[in-house]
């Protein structure tokens, strides 16, 4: 079921929590949600949920106005960071707990229980209670009680805050697995970019109770609507400067800035895998650091006359060859996103 939001607005007292917010979640798709905490998210969410009224602004759930449904005639299935499961009945018993309010039959019941024990990798717990199961059996005994009434809508808030990085990275690989089953139109809240860009088709990025952008994760990485998804998403170098004979210089570093006028002031986003350090006695650039980060190695250097700029190589890059504290080098910036002070739309730059 596809939903569609159109100008949503909700203040709390004289602070504005969702301002102007359109969006459409297409059927059977798994959007996020991203953006930084307080930014107005899982606000948002409660509204589409009918868990929330809004000041103004309509959702239509399947082209249908809901703004009028309860909550309960939505047809959504809610899980949540903080929404526990049953403790005194068995994971078999909270699985079935939506079905047993509908007054679905017994057999029906257990049909479906065992359906999603089994799509959930929970097989042979049923029997348990939740006080005997990891943190990351529990959040999936939440996702099968959430779908066992067949919900049209799945929203999930946070869903895998309280638990730790190892255990919330498989239940993103139990959720992406789910929805590919299933299909269930879903919106997933997350302020975890990773956590985002590794489950949805398309994330929406929030901040302040405003849609920055709306986009396929690749997209958001090589797109960045605005300065603020420049700057939140990824790793990125961000400098002021001011625009100046057809560059922006960043201490001697000097970014070309096609097109942007003499004395604009400008933030320069540069991307750490979007610049290149070369070994160079005549650099602009001294080397302060290598971090070995696994997979990646992470660079620090001073530019002459300038800021500190992180670069970023695959560990085995022959492009590291060399590269040490103190050494000089070159550097080439592949890509920068140029984000003028008087227009809203930010200007890519490739260089390389
Ligand atoms: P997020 O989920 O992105 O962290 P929320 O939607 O929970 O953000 O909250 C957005 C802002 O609205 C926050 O500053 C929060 O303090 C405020 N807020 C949320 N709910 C209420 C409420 N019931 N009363 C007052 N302020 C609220
Ligand atoms: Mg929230």
């Amino acid at each position: 079921m596809s939903i569609r939001v159109e100008h949503l607005n909700k203040r709390f007292g004289d602070f504005v929590a969702v301002d102007d917010v359109s969006l459409e979640v297409e059927s059977g798709e798994l959007v996020a949600f991203l953006g930084p905490s307080g930014s107005g998210k899982s606000t948002i969410l409660r509204i589409i949920a009918g868990l929330e009224t809004a000041d103004s602004g309509n959702v239509y759930f399947a082209g249908q106005a809901a703004d009028h449904l309860h909550a309960r005639s939505r047809g959504v299935g809610f899980v949540f960071q903080h929404y526990a499961l049953f403790r005194h009945m068995t994971v078999a018993q909270n699985i079935a707990f939506g079905l047993s309010v509908q007054g679905k039959p017994k057999a029906e019941q257990s049909r479906r229980v065992h359906e999603l024990l089994d799509l959930m990798g929970l097989s042979g717990l049923g029997e348990r209670y939740p006080g005997q199961l990891s943190g990351g059996q529990r959040q999936r005994v939440a996702l099968a009680r959430a779908l066992a009434p067949e919900p049209q809508v799945l929203l999930l808030d946070e869903p895998f805050g309280a638990v730790d990085a190892r255990v919330r990275e498989e239940l993103r690989h139990w959720l992406r697995r789910l929805h590919d089953e299933v299909h269930v139109t879903s919106i997933f809240v997350t302020h975890d970019q990773e956590e985002a860009f590794s489950v949805a088709d398309k994330v929406i990025v929030i901040n302040r109770g405003r849609v920055e952008q709306a986009a396929s994760p690749a997209d958001i990485l090589d797109h960045p609507a605005t300065e603020f998804v420049a700057r939140f998403i990824g790793d990125a170098n961000v400098y002021e400067s001011v625009a100046q004979g057809g560059v922006v210089p960043v201490g001697k570093l000097r970014i070309p800035a096609d097109g942007i006028g003499d004395g604009t002031p400008v933030a320069a986003v540069l991307r750490f895998y979007d610049l290149k350090f070369w070994k160079e006695d005549q650099g602009l650039a001294r080397v302060v650091r290598t971090m070995t980060l696994g997979d990646r190695v992470k660079v620090e250097a001073v530019i002459d006359d300038g800021p500190v700029i992180y670069s970023q190589f695959p560990r085995r890059s022959s492009l590291l060859a060399g590269i040490e504290p103190g050494c000089r080098i070159h550097i080439e910036v592949t890509l920068a996103r140029l984000y003028p002070h008087n227009s809203a739309a930010g200007i890519t730059v490739a260089t390389a």
